[in-house]
């Protein structure tokens, strides 16, 4: 049985808000001009050429019966995603963007891979049994020691299954960060709209549990992180841990175990007050925050009070 998650990415099924960020119909047109394979093959063509490319060369290399029906599917892409100038035909802006959206396969459902043994270490229990799967458009890392799911969130699928497995691990551990990072900042990394944290003990899936819980203005990506794991890239956790720092940045996460949920503890409800300890080489850190994440206290725990030697 899994017991926690350290990260999730969840969908809901709207905007906080209620507010639509485009237009339905306007929406549902841009769509609609790239439901056709045709459409898709030229979006996928321009992409691959570096240089603008003549109408006889997109003739060329797009399979399409005769040059009526080229017409045709050029001019529903034209002016969105598709320049015409003298020198040829190119993506714009948007067509670069759909062409992306084709590469990394991101509308794509059903890409899976099975779980896999990783050269890890439970950041809970210190185990080295720890597996990485792919399944619903996010990864999956979880311990066969303590029956934890590590962190689960949101990757690609064409890269997810293009890697090998240790390749897989690195880049979603960095990119996942790097997500954090930037949601920490206020800026969604899905939409690029403004995300809002705030600690939310009743979004915990078990006992020991304290999330953050971030909102998106816009898009219905909602994250739940540790608290840790949204410090960790603070500047005042940052230089706190200055000499810690070049070997954090190679530990994937879910390692180190004040990146995980159980690291934080409710220490007052009203208002909400949260300590988290931050074991690091010889350091040993205590840090309270309040209900939006606001570092209100950072405090080396003096050397008696420490629960056990810190090692390595
Ligand atoms: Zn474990
Ligand atoms: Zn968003």
């Amino acid at each position: 049985m899994i017991l926690s998650s350290t990260t999730d990415m969840v969908r809901q099924g709207s905007n906080s808000n209620g507010d639509t960020p485009c237009d339905e119909t306007e929406r549902g047109d841009t769509f609609s001009r790239l439901a056709n394979t045709t459409r898709l093959e030229i979006l996928q063509t321009l992409a691959s050429s570096e240089t603008p490319l003549s109408y006889s060369e997109v003739f060329q290399e797009v399979s399409v019966a005769d040059r009526g029906k080229l017409n045709y599917h050029l001019r529903q892409l034209v002016a969105e995603y598709v320049h015409k100038s003298d020198e040829g035909y190119e993506l714009t802006q948007s067509g670069k963007r759909a062409a992306n959206l084709l590469a990394t396969s991101s509308l794509r459902d059903g890409a899976k891979r099975s779980f896999q043994r990783i050269d890890s270490q439970c950041g809970v229990c210190g185990s080295d049994s720890v597996e990485l799967g792919y399944r619903d458009g996010e990864a999956i890392v979880r311990c066969l020691n303590c029956d934890r799911q590590l962190t689960n969130f949101d990757f690609p699928p064409a890269a997810a299954t293009a890697y090998s497995i240790e390749e897989f691990k690195d880049a979603f551990a960095q990119r996942t960060w790097t997500y954090f990072d930037l949601a920490d900042e206020g800026i969604c990394p899905f939409c690029a709209h403004s995300i809002t944290f705030e600690i939310r003990p009743s979004a915990a899936t078990d006992s020991d549990s304290v999330p953050a819980v971030g909102t998106c203005s816009e898009c219905p990506a909602g994250i739940r992180a540790p608290v840790g794991l949204l410090l960790s890239t603070r500047p005042r956790i940052q230089s706190a841990l200055s000499d810690s720092q070049e070997k954090i940045s190679r530990i994937p996460f879910w390692e180190l175990e004040w990146c995980t949920f159980g690291s934080s503890e409710i220490q007052r409800t009203d208002p909400l007050v949260v300590e988290l300890e931050i074991e690091m080489d010889d350091l040993y850190l205590s840090v309270e925050v309040d209900s939006d994440l606001t570092i209100k206290r950072l405090h080396p725990v003096p050397t008696s009070s420490q629960p056990n030697e810190s090692g390595s």
